[in-house]
């Protein structure tokens, strides 16, 4: 067994961010400066859209989204129940109503058939959820976001340089794509996100919106050439991103590319060896996506196993074997069952998953030696039944 715990994930930063960091410390400009500019900037290249405002999380990138597009009170706003409470909490934060879609067994997406159901002359926007990095069924639900003409945004937390029909995701004809840059997430700012769109007035506005609703940023009112005026024109939020954070996302985004290889290859041995094990179903990938490989969930087949999932969970970790799981079902929630009235068996696909599902460790600071670690372990666990 091997000696020191295995985190379910870690970032990578390198020398670079550490030096960029410093180089911000020193130069006197902390909040946002001419770092997020350039993260921006490099963010907007890397994913061929229009525009990109870089901010404090993809939680508020959503929220403000959702703000910039004019949710309103009493808007209902279509998304599924597997995805963290984010995605669903902003909606609640505008004064809308989440209304929850089950997924599709096969990616853990929503069941873009099972959406039309569920519109009604309230519903203004869909939230598609691309769950672990895999891109949702985008050509069918921009379809029925066209019909109805409803927005449609993306959460992309788990996707960026994930791409549909060799699309990047953050340059598809939708109305935000929301990034995460968490720790724990692809590339990281420690905490960061940032909304990805082509609408320009919309992106002008998120701006505002993401500084108290001034329409002139710090940056512009205290540099030599400008001047100390601005205006409040929107009732805003402080969700700005700091040169700080920024300068870990300088250098992460050039290594984005490296780091999905690598989640890519350590994937492929995960598969090789998993797809011979019964009691386990091994994640499916499309075959007109680019799969960002954020999670390798895989799922137990109960029916062969003595245990259960949670079980499962305490023997990896007992073998110093860190895992976790995504996600448990928002319905199932004690807010979201008071607040919305939902319940258990209201979205079976979902549950269903919840149960059966384990999220093993998977990035790039994983050594081939790690990875023999949790297949060993799994291996072992399953052996004693
Ligand atoms: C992590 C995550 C978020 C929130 O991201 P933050 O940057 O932590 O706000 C939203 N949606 C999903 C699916 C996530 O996994």
């Amino acid at each position: 067994m091997r000696e020191a715990f295995l985190p379910f994930s870690l970032p990578s930063i390198g020398e670079q961010e550490v030096l960029e960091v410093i180089d911000t410390l020193r130069s006197g400009w902390m909040s946002s400066g001419p770092k997020v500019k350039i993260f921006e900037e490099k963010l907007r290249n890397y994913l061929g859209c229009g525009k990109v405002v870089a901010v404090n999380s993809c939680t508020a990138a959503l929220h403000l989204s959702l703000v910039a597009l004019g949710i309103k009170p009493g808007d209902e706003i279509i998304t599924t129940p597997f995805t963290f409470v984010a995605t669903a909490n902003v909606i609640l934060h505008c004064g809308g109503i989440p209304v929850f879609v089950d997924i599709d067994e096969a990616t853990f997406n929503i069941d873009f058939t099972k959406i039309e159901d569920k519109i009604t002359e309230k519903t203004k926007a869909i939230i598609a959820v691309h769950y672990g990095g895999q891109p949702c069924d985008m050509d069918a639900i921009t379809k029925i976001a066209r019909k109805y003409n409803l927005f449609l945004i993306e959460d992309a937390a788990h996707a960026i340089g994930s791409k549909y029909k060799g699309k990047k995701i953050g340059s598809l004809e939708t109305d935000a794509a929301c990034f995460s840059f968490y720790p724990i997430k692809n590339i990281t700012t420690a905490e960061g996100g940032a909304i990805a769109l082509n609408n320009q007035r919309v992106a002008e506005r998120i701006r505002i919106y993401s500084l108290h609703g001034i329409n002139k940023g710090a940056y512009n009112r205290y540099s030599r050439e400008n001047s100390w005026q601005y205006e409040v024109v929107y009732l805003g939020f402080k969700y700005n991103m700091t040169d700080i954070q920024a300068s870990l996302g300088i250098h992460q985004i050039d290594k984005l590319d490296e780091f999905i290889a690598v989640r890519e290859k350590y994937c492929r041995i995960y598969d090789e060896t998993f797809q011979e094990i019964e009691e386990i179903t091994t994640p499916l990938v499309k075959n007109n996506v680019k799969h960002a490989r954020h999670l390798y969930p895989i799922l137990l087949n109960l029916d062969k196993l003595q245990f259960g999932r949670d079980e499962f969970i305490s023997a990896l970790r007992k073998r110093n074997i860190g895992s976790s799981v995504h996600f448990i079902p928002l319905h199932l929630h004690p807010f979201y069952r008071k607040h919305l009235g939902y319940m258990e068996g209201d979205f079976p696909v979902a549950e269903n998953i919840y149960h059966r599902t384990v999220s093993l460790p998977l990035y790039p600071k994983m050594t081939y030696r790690d990875l023999e670690d949790v297949i060993d372990a799994v291996k072992d666990i399953l052996k004693a039944t």
